[in-house]
């Protein structure tokens, strides 16, 4: 049985005009509704505590975002130029962290092979102690180390297909010999960082892999790249469980990148994500992150959840 896992409080998260905004999800589970949620199984994500937050992050950043949210009042605080906070969007966050942890504890004790984390605000850009590029918790990261230290596993892979460099986990198990992070991602875009010599450094040298590819490039590329590198890469490191940060930005009606992956591309990524997982034996955790044009991001993200089911 397969595992989605949701919560209203994204709703709540507003950001105002802003590419990362409710319809997202709104979008998502209306197009989920009409397929009858492909058969899965539904459950509500329930918030992060302090100490999962914890896992990942310092207790100053955890209370720099309660502040920013309760300082937001009947409006909004901006922490960049692109992060912005309502006061809903601390708890949000919190049920974003917690459906990725309460996903982790669905496919390492539930019974499920494969899940998925569907909130917002997403997460890879989040680094330990600093709020950026629309993130406020790393959400996968956190699922990770839950994974490692409540459930008590020695490897976790994250691959990571979101247009955007996942710089926050990047920095988060950038010395980590427990984390295997693959990112594919276009190059130059935001962040700026995931050049192909960021690879890690100490217990964690070689446990870093960055794929940037050019703008333009579309689904044989990304395919390419997760068929080839990523899954030789993931396979020598026999994780005990797979996690994707799955963003859906690259995709060719995305407004904020010059990717041009399509639906069936993105089909194809879960299919392929879907059989190294299964190839290995262990489960398969999906974290939603960006993707900023609804109709590609909702058709997309379906796209890959039917690949899993056939799967
Ligand atoms: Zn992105």
């Amino acid at each position: 049985m397969s595992l989605y896992l949701s919560h209203p409080a994204s709703l709540d998260h507003d950001t105002g005009a802003h590419p990362e905004c409710a319809d997202r999800i709104v979008a998502i589970e209306a197009h989920l509704a009409a397929r009858n949620w492909l058969g899965w199984e539904r459950a509500l994500a329930p918030a992060a505590s302090d100490d999962q937050l914890a896992l990942v992050h310092p207790l100053e950043h955890i209370a720099a975002i309660a502040a920013a949210a309760a300082a937001a009042g009947e409006g909004r605080v901006a922490l960049d130029a692109d992060t912005v906070l309502s006061a809903g969007s601390e708890r949000a966050a919190r049920h974003a962290a917690g459906g990725a942890i309460a996903l982790v504890d669905g496919l390492l004790g539930g019974g499920h092979r494969v899940g998925v984390s569907a909130h917002r605000p997403p997460g890879h850009h989040a680094c330990a102690d600093r709020a950026m590029g629309f993130c406020l918790f790393n959400n996968v990261a956190i699922a990770a180390r839950h994974a490692l230290s409540t459930h008590g596993l020695s490897r976790v892979a994250i691959v990571d297909w979101d247009v955007h460099h996942g710089n926050g986990t990047q920095e988060i198990f950038w010395t980590s010999a427990e984390v295997l992070f693959c990112s594919i991602h276009q190059m130059p875009l935001y962040p700026g960082s995931g050049r192909r010599e960021e690879i890690g450094v100490g217990p964690g040298a070689g446990l870093t892999v960055n794929l940037p590819v050019p703008p333009g490039a579309g689904d044989e590329i990304f395919l390419s790249r997760l068929v080839g590198e990523v899954s030789e890469r993931v396979v020598a490191f026999a994780p005990e469980l797979l996690l994707v940060s799955a963003g859906f930005d690259a995709h060719a009606d995305d407004p904020l990148a010059a990717c041009e992956v399509t639906d069936d591309g993105f089909h194809g990524l879960g299919a392929r994500v879907g059989a190294l997982a299964d190839g290995l034996g262990i489960p398969l955790g999906v974290c939603l992150e960006g993707g900023y044009d609804t109709g590609a991001l909702a058709r997309s993200l379906v796209a890959v959840m039917e690949a899993l089911t056939a799967a």
